[in-house]
């Protein structure tokens, strides 16, 4: 076995942090500030994705994304999550399930978002849908030419920018016939119910949206009627390890910082660090997040390398729950060292603080995470989680 990173993938990875540190980290405090991008600073950042080579990270280069590997893009994400404000949100990773759109849907919408033109919003969640999808109540009717769609959704992240919604409705109010359809935000029927504040200042908004008797073509189903929750499920898969890989960049962060701090800040006539109170928060700091990345780049690597996707997909659950939890952990510390400092918003460790709670709720709750390993152990044996093939 060889753990190290080639010279190629140590590029990447400082390319990412460039970029990151160069074009991202700048704007945070507008984002706190605000509670957002102003449009004016999102038309300045686009074509910079654009030009650093950032845009779709995760779609082929025949459809327009960079044609980065599992492992390419987790070092990339990584990076990604040093930001605070969600600020990573801004370089657009298109929904990976745009890539079963039939030719027209591929020329209408998959080529325009990946090059940035346009953009998508995943709109699963309801009032009545959390973590079990199959609850939705928004249906969708076959109508002369199309379809009508009637329904609620919650949470829809990216939805104040984004030109297009993919929304998973019931055909016919069939739970068993979950499907995804392409919706147009400006077709009538489209209506923005509110937009409510959450605790990250992020730097887009997440939305509700009301859709009341919206036509849609026939043209306009992504896969398969009936397929739309195993497509979302199996897109999970590569989205819950870009929250463990953002989470070990938010927690190695946090840590530079209370590092950074610990040295410099003197008490009682010497360093801070020199406390073993405030040593041993870092010793395990440290411990906590290079037992994340061991975990989070060999899951990386099997998915990189083909690896059989169920298992994948157990292992992934434990590692966004691991990850999530640790970043918690560690951000925690963190403000713990700044001290009154770190209640601060001007210090990323508060944001790093604040910004990833929600890991722990979105793409599965770690509650979700749980179930999902339980029933693996169940299924599989505990070998999935505690041997190593
Ligand atoms: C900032 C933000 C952005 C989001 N963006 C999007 C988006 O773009 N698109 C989208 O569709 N959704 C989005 N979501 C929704 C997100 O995916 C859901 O919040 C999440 O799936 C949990 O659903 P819920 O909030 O309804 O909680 P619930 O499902 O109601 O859960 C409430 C509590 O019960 C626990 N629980 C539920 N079931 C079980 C069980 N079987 N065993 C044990 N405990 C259980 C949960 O873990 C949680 O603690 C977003 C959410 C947030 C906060």
């Amino acid at each position: 076995m060889d753990f190290r990173l080639s010279l190629e993938h140590l590029a990447l990875q400082k390319k990412a942090r460039d970029f990151v540190d160069q074009v991202l980290v700048p704007v945070e405090m507008e984002c706190e500030l605000n509670d957002g991008l102003s449009a004016e600073t999102l038309a300045r950042l686009n074509p910079q994705v654009l030009e650093w080579g950032f845009n779709a990270i995760n779609h082929s280069k025949e459809d327009g994304g960079q044609g980065y590997d599992v492992f390419e893009q987790t070092l990339i994400n990584e990076q990604f999550g040093r930001v605070t404000g969600a600020i990573w949100d801004v370089v657009w990773q298109p929904a990976w399930p745009l890539r079963y759109a039939t030719p027209a849907q591929r020329e209408e919408y998959l080529l325009p978002t990946n090059a940035g033109k346009r953009r998508d919003a995943y709109a699963i969640t309801e009032a009545e849908a959390g973590s079990d999808p199959r609850q939705v109540q928004t249906t969708a009717v076959k109508v002369p030419g199309g379809w009508k769609i009637n329904g609620e959704k919650w949470f829809v992240t990216v939805g104040d920018v984004a030109d297009y919604f993919l929304v998973h409705a019931h055909v016919d109010g069939d739970p068993d016939l979950p499907t995804v359809f392409f919706v147009e935000k400006n077709l009538p029927g489209v209506i923005l119910k509110r937009t409510p504040l959450y605790t990250h200042h992020f730097a887009f908004k997440h939305p509700e949206y009301i859709f009341q008797d919206v036509i849609v073509g026939e043209d306009k189903i992504l896969g398969e009627i009936g397929q739309g929750y195993n497509m979302t499920k199996d897109w999970f898969v590569e989205a819950r390890l870009g929250i463990a890989a953002r989470c070990i960049g938010g927690a190695t962060r946090a840590l530079e910082e209370a590092n950074d701090y610990a040295a410099n800040r003197k008490q009682f006539g010497q360093s801070i660090r020199d406390f073993q109170g405030i040593e041993f928060m870092l010793a395990d700091m440290a411990v906590e997040i290079m037992a994340a990345k061991s975990m989070m780049y060999r899951c990386a690597w099997d998915m990189a390398n083909n690896y059989d996707r169920k298992l994948a997909h157990a292992r992934i659950s434990a590692c966004k729950l691991y990850c999530s939890e640790m970043v918690g952990r560690v951000c925690d510390k963190a403000l713990q060292i700044l001290g009154g400092r770190g209640y601060m918003r001007e210090n990323a460790v508060e944001r790093l603080w604040r910004d990833t709670r929600v890991d722990r709720i979105w793409e599965g709750t770690s509650e979700i995470q749980r179930v999902i390993i339980a029933g693996q152990i169940k299924k599989r044996g505990i070998g999935v989680y505690t041997d190593w093939f």
